[in-house]
């Protein structure tokens, strides 16, 4: 029976997530939940999946989770704080830890789990974004087990040859010469530029394919989505930058390609739906249900693929440039991404300025003495002068 830690449960990965695990009852069982504000939601989850433990922020949120549990029975352990998220992902008691968190902030328990020896089921990109090195070498030292959840790194796993299916590669497998990560091109792909000054929230988060959080479908009408699986592509499977190739295919069947010596390129196809890499990693290697139909081609009739243009959504470019830049560039792309992407979402940033924010960050950062990133306190403290910095930029 393998017993799951499902981080970030009440997000659009971690009810996707209960959902398959809910298909295979004879096969996997929640051991622990965690949830940052809709404790509601959280109780019901809970009595649903029956989990011998939930993780909330404050004393404020256990008791309003305690006061609407009303499941059968007695209420699950309820632990308090960030470090009970990490002491949960890495608690004997389990094997597997979804991590769904949204941001940095899931770095600490995913990197715990990944200390930890786990099953890791990485869906968190940001964690690899602001600490690659550290959460790869982590894997590595442990022997844990990591498997993409983005869709477009479960589908490049998939594609890969059986025997390079490595947890932490330290080197680009065998044979292969590019990656090829497809980007829907979000809802602004046709957009007039002029128009964009004026989006609003909602209009940002209206993707064309994929039911997502807010703060990732914003990401995707930027296309700073991409850039950050572009870095996340480069930690997961030891591949320079210039061997990963973004690809605009507007349809969103095909996740992703891997591009062998030969000239072969081998695709994973699929209807947008989360369930599928999901079901993927819970199962792996075994193929299990998820929920999750079959496609029609025919009904499909096409599908189509651009370049991506970098002048129409600069954040791209700037992820490439902070991927070669180095460690530190990263931590203040993805630092200032999430100021500015919060800014936005409130109402107090332009979209527009989501760019801005994150190239003057990542300026500021390069123009100070170089950091060290050794460690996840060194990440951490780093991201939080970018957030001070972003924070005080007098737009934001
Ligand atoms: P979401 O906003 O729907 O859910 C986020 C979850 O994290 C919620 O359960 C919330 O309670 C929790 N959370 C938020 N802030 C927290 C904090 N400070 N401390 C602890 N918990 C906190 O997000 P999502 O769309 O499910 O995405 C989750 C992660 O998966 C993100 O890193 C995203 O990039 C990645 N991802 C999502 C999708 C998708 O289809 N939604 C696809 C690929 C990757
Ligand atoms: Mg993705």
């Amino acid at each position: 029976m393998q017993r799951v830690v499902v981080l970030g449960s009440t997000g659009s990965i971690g009810v996707s997530t209960l959902d398959v695990i809910a298909r295979h009852p004879e096969r996997m069982a929640v051991y622990a939940l965690s949830a940052h504000s809709r404790m509601e939601q959280l109780a019901e989850q809970a009595a649903a999946s029956r989990a011998a433990v939930v993780v909330v922020p404050d004393d404020a949120a256990r008791a309003r989770f305690l006061a609407a549990w009303n499941g059968a029975g007695q209420p699950p352990e309820v632990r308090v704080g960030a470090q009970a998220l990490a002491d949960t992902a890495a608690d004997s008691r389990c094997d597997t830890v979804m991590a769904a968190i949204v941001g940095a902030a899931g770095l600490p328990s995913a990197l715990a789990a990944a200390r930890a020896g786990k099953r890791v089921l990485l869906a968190n990109k940001e964690a690899l974004v602001a600490a690659g090195p550290l959460f790869m070498n982590a894997v590595r030292d442990s022997g844990a087990e990591l498997l993409p959840i983005d869709s477009e790194h479960n589908a490049i796993f998939q594609c890969l040859p059986h025997g390079a299916r490595a947890s932490a590669p330290t080197e680009p497998a065998l044979g292969v010469r590019r990656l090829l990560l497809t980007a829907s091109g979000g809802p602004f792909r046709r957009a007039d530029p002029a128009d964009l000054e004026s989006v609003t929230p909602e209009q940002a988060c209206a993707h064309p394919n994929w039911s997502m959080g807010r703060k990732i479908s914003v990401d995707s009408a930027t296309m700073l989505n991409k850039g950050l699986e572009v870095i996340e592509a480069h930690w997961l499977f030891a591949m320079p930058p210039d061997r990963i190739e973004v690809v605009v295919h507007p349809q969103s069947v095909i996740h992703s390609m891997v591009e062998y010596e030969d000239g072969s390129v081998l695709a994973q196809l699929g209807q947008p739906d989360m369930r599928t890499p999901i079901a993927y990693a819970l199962g792996f290697p075994e193929r299990i249900a998820s929920g999750v139909g079959g496609l029609d081609l025919a009904r499909q009739g096409r599908l189509d693929f651009e370049a991506p243009d970098f002048d129409r959504f600069p954040c791209l470019r700037l992820s490439f440039e902070a991927l070669r830049a180095g460690q530190a560039a990263s931590v203040a792309l993805n630092a200032a991404n999430e100021v500015a992407v919060q800014a936005f979402l409130e109402g107090r940033l332009p979209y527009t300025w989501i760019p801005r924010v994150i190239q003057a960050a990542i300026e500021w950062q390069a123009g100070r003495s170089s950091v060290t990133l050794a460690s996840l306190g060194d990440v951490l403290a780093l991201d939080a002068e970018v957030r001070a910095y972003a924070g005080n930029l007098g737009v934001v």
